[in-house]
């Protein structure tokens, strides 16, 4: 197995986290920022001098691609450069730059490929400059029309088709490009390997989620003079729900929920609740079990509304399917990972990344690694630089196997 060069790695980690670092040990290289130029500065630096060549399409994905003996679609891995306005180092970075350690091994041995293999930077993946998340890789795949996220404005109002002129990061390689297969190394951005002890985790899908809307109507009434038996409070239902909701919950093997936000409008301390919103996130990697979900929350809301003599209403406001990655692509990481001798489990990925959207592009899977205490998209952000270079270690044997080793 070929083994790429930690330190190498590491020391390219930490000369990215320099550009836009922060106070307090993160890095801030907002989307088509002039520190994310600067940082895609860096990395072309870096990729031209291992022969690679450069392109850029019409939002600014950045492609840098190692001819193979045939001209084929790609094996394209890669991640996202840019950062939360407080980021951490290596949400993103690691998966650019472990590709780039791994086109720096491959051209170190002399080794070549059947298909080439392309390093991809996409565009805007934090969302936090421009929404949605995700934006580079969504409107590469179709997803998103380009005039639309040409358009995407930030809080200041400068479009993405203005930052794009500014940075000089548009370019002419077609969108939706064929591609053989994605491979997408991550931190975990959660504690499961961590708490697992394991250094790499086999990434097999993202989970199924639904949005809900919920409302609860009751009857508004002084507080002094109704007595509670006759009362209609729709805050002391919507409570009893919500209990119901974390009761049925802790049944369920993986099922996620969270209610995020809470209204109570035209609240006010005297007077009984008439009117409770609040939203429920659900998730689980299992589609059936999410709708299974929905059904049980329709029930306890009908039971809590008899009983309490309260109206209720359930809207499902978004729907995301489960997403299994390719099998064969999952394969090739899950061999990777057992022939490197890392210590590795399957594992769902509870956050989004450009490989969702590539995965209805192309075959398709992830390399997690753990990060200390789960921490993400914030400054502290830390991992092991043993644990950085497995994630490159099977990010690049993984591509090798799927690009053919010649
Ligand atoms: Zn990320």
């Amino acid at each position: 197995m070929l083994e790429t060069n930690g330190p190498r790695l590491w020391d390219s980690l930490m000369a990215m986290a320099e550009i836009g670092a922060t106070d307090n040990g993160g890095s801030s290289r907002l989307a088509l920022t002039d520190e994310d130029a600067a940082g895609r500065a860096l990395f072309v630096k870096w990729a031209e001098a291992e022969g690679l060549s450069i392109s850029r399409d019409a939002i600014g994905n950045l492609f840098a691609r190692r001819a193979g003996h045939e001209d084929v679609p790609p094996v394209v891995i890669g991640s996202h450069l840019d950062t939360q306005p407080k980021g951490g180092r290596f949400d993103g970075v690691l998966g650019v730059l472990a590709a780039l350690e791994a086109v720096r091994t491959l051209n170190e041995n002399e080794i070549e490929t059947r298909a080439p293999i392309e390093i991809a930077n996409w565009t805007n993946e934090e969302g936090a400059r421009f929404t949605p998340a995700m934006l580079g890789s969504s409107v590469f795949t179709g997803a998103m029309a380009l005039e639309d996220g040409l358009a995407r404005e930030d809080a200041s109002g400068q479009s993405i088709a203005d930052s794009l002129q500014a940075t000089g990061e548009a370019g002419d390689t077609p969108l939706a490009r064929e591609y053989d297969a994605y491979f997408e190394a991550h931190i975990e951005q959660g504690p499961v390997l961590e708490d697992n002890d394991k250094t790499i985790g086999v990434v097999t899908g993202g989970q199924a989620i639904r949005w809900l809307d919920v409302t609860i109507t009751g009857k508004a009434g002084h507080a002094g003079t109704t007595p509670m038996p006759v009362r209609r409070d729709a805050l002391f239902a919507a409570s009893a729900a919500i209990v119901a909701v974390e009761d049925y919950v802790a049944g369920i093997d993986g099922l996620l929920a969270t209610i995020g936000e809470f209204h109570v409008p035209h609240g006010s301390r005297n007077t009984i609740a008439a009117d409770v919103h609040f939203t429920l996130d659900l998730r689980h990697p299992d589609d059936a079990v999410v709708d299974a979900a929905i059904e049980a929350v329709r029930d306890l809301l009908e039971n809590i509304g008899a009983a309490r003599s309260v109206g209720h209403a359930l809207s499902v406001h978004w729907r995301s399917p489960a997403l299994p990655f390719d099998d064969s692509c999952v394969r090739h990481v899950r061999d990777a990972a057992q022939a490197l001798g890392c210590s590795w489990q399957d594992i769902i990925s509870g956050a989004g990344h450009d490989a969702f959207h590539l995965a209805k592009h192309c075959p398709t899977a992830m390399v997690f690694v753990p990060c200390a205490d789960g921490l993400s998209h914030h400054e502290a952000e830390s991992i092991e630089p043993e644990h950085a270079k497995h994630a490159a270690d099977v990010l690049l044997n993984a591509a090798l196997a799927r690009a053919g080793r010649i």
